[in-house]
């Protein structure tokens, strides 16, 4: 298992990612919660990244990704992140009525 401090940093850069919401998966009871890289000199600043957190609390463990669930899902493209950020934009509107516009255009 990961620690909540280890899975809340940026894959790339390692920095403390911002919490930028909750949003509920298609598994129930499991969360996926939305981080985002503050680290200007980061490769994937303003990039948002998924970590997934089990019903009981526990995290993923990212050694566990040939086997088990990915803890980060990770956008292959822009398209691909532009398309999470809408999904998570929406089941954030119905589960935590989070707002718009956090994430900013290329
Ligand atoms: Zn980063």
């Amino acid at each position: 298992m990961a620690t909540w401090e280890e899975a809340r940093c940026c894959p790339k850069c390692s920095n403390a990612g911002r919490e930028d919401g909750r949003v509920p998966t298609a598994k129930r009871g499991v969360t996926a919660v939305k981080l985002t890289c503050e680290n200007p000199l980061c490769r994937w600043f303003e990039t948002p990244w998924f970590v997934q957190i089990n019903p009981d609390g526990s995290i993923p463990d990212p050694d566990t990704f040939s086997k088990g669930p990915k803890q980060f899902v990770i956008p292959r493209s822009d398209a691909e992140a532009e398309a999470m950020i809408k999904a998570a934009n929406f089941a954030g509107e119905q589960a935590f009525n989070t707002t718009h516009g956090e994430i900013r255009g290329r």
